[in-house]
């Protein structure tokens, strides 16, 4: 039976996939990619599908679908196979005692994936406790060891692996303080959440409560139930610009090592975009979350031609309105709202 990234993304949208290779083991997962790198294949790594749109052709190649799983805790530091759920992780640094992954909790996905674009939430990022990323280097066909001060983080959801098809993530590594305090909160809406002050530290069970309850209010805590959810979380990534253009200059700021940082959630909704935003356009198959601007979702039946339509009206709108122009946080496969279809 065919298999379709709409079953393999939780945007549920997609094409078939020519060649699906579920892979349980580092060994056989090294084995696969070295397989189709000498066939010259052409190849997809896939995770959990949460931060991945692919056209309604799909894919002409072979997808190979990292399911490896397995922590290891060793006094404060912890290894993690690639294709373990990220929220499995953060529990379980809790529960051996360890600090600094809370605020990341539930945040879908692979932990092979959160290197990728460098996950954060809450004012925090996986990069602050990473030690190293074990890779498979499809350039030299060897196993890497990259420590994390070569991993390309810096500016805004970049890395070195982010859309960069040389690197197969098999392992991510971290250093974490034994505490049972958080760190500092430097999120207002999770300090206010929590009854506290910015800069306070509370018990790092309580703040991963905290981060649960305002990301289900968010709608972004997966529910297969609820189409607010059904998405790859922020759609669009926060531009950073070398200048911010005159029309913008109400926007809040904030500094990245590349420029200057806009909240690309406050472009949208002053650009006339509310929550829920695209009942009435389109087909209305494809909308904004009811519950965050920045989340656009297949309300059922949605195709990718019908995301990209709307993603480009999203960026089009924001343009005229602010003369910025939006990108995608996620990574698109054999599609674009460069050039999007018309009849939707
Ligand atoms: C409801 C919702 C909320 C979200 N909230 C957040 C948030 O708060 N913060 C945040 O940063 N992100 C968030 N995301 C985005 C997403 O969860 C993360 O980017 C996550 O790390 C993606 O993991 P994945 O396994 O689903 O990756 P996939 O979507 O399967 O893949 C994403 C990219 O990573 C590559 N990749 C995956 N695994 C590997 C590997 N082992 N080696 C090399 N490349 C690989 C893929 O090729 C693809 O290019 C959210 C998404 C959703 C749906």
């Amino acid at each position: 039976m065919t298999i379709t990234f709409a079953e393999l993304t939780t945007m549920r949208v997609g094409g078939p996939v020519d060649d699906y290779v579920p892979v349980e083991e580092t060994a056989e997962l090294i084995d696969v990619v070295r397989h189709f790198d000498a066939a010259e294949t052409p190849l997809m790594i896939i995770g959990d599908g949460s931060n991945l749109v692919v056209g309604d052709i799909g894919f002409r190649g072979a997808v190979i679908h990292v399911q490896t799983s397995g922590i290891s805790v060793s006094g404060d530091r912890v290894s993690v196979e690639a294709g373990t759920l990220w929220d499995s992780v953060v529990a379980a640094t809790i529960d051996n005692g360890l600090a600094g992954l809370e605020p990341l909790s539930g945040i879908p996905g692979s932990t092979g994936a959160t290197p990728v674009q460098n996950v954060g939430a809450y004012g925090a990022l996986m990069s602050t406790f990473l030690t190293h990323v074990r890779a498979f280097d499809r350039t030299t066909g060897t196993v890497v060891d990259i420590p994390v001060e070569d991993c390309g983080f810096g500016s805004h959801r970049k890395s070195l692996f982010k859309r960069n098809p040389r690197y197969v993530v098999l392992s991510v590594s971290f250093e974490l303080p034994r505490d049972e305090l958080s760190q500092p909160i430097s999120y207002a809406g999770l300090a206010q959440r929590l009854g506290v002050e910015l800069g306070e530290r509370v018990r790092v069970a309580e703040l991963r409560e905290a981060v649960l309850s305002l990301r289900r209010e968010r709608a972004m805590l997966l529910d297969p139930a609820d189409h607010d959810t059904w998405s790859v979380g922020s759609f669009f990534v926060n531009p950073v610009l070398d200048e911010v253009p005159q029309q913008a200059s109400e926007c809040p700021t904030y500094p990245d090592v590349a420029g200057t940082k806009l909240p690309a959630a406050w472009l949208i909704e002053n650009a006339g975009f509310p929550r829920g935003y695209g009942a009435e356009w389109g087909n209305g198959r494809v909308r904004l979350s009811g519950r965050h601007t920045l989340a656009v979702t297949n309300r059922g039946g949605a195709t990718t031609s019908d995301v990209m339509a709307f993603a480009a009206h999203i960026r089009d709108g924001v343009e005229s309105a602010f003369g910025v122009r939006l990108g995608p946080e996620c990574d698109l496969i054999n599609c674009s709202f460069d050039d999007p279809p018309t009849d939707v």
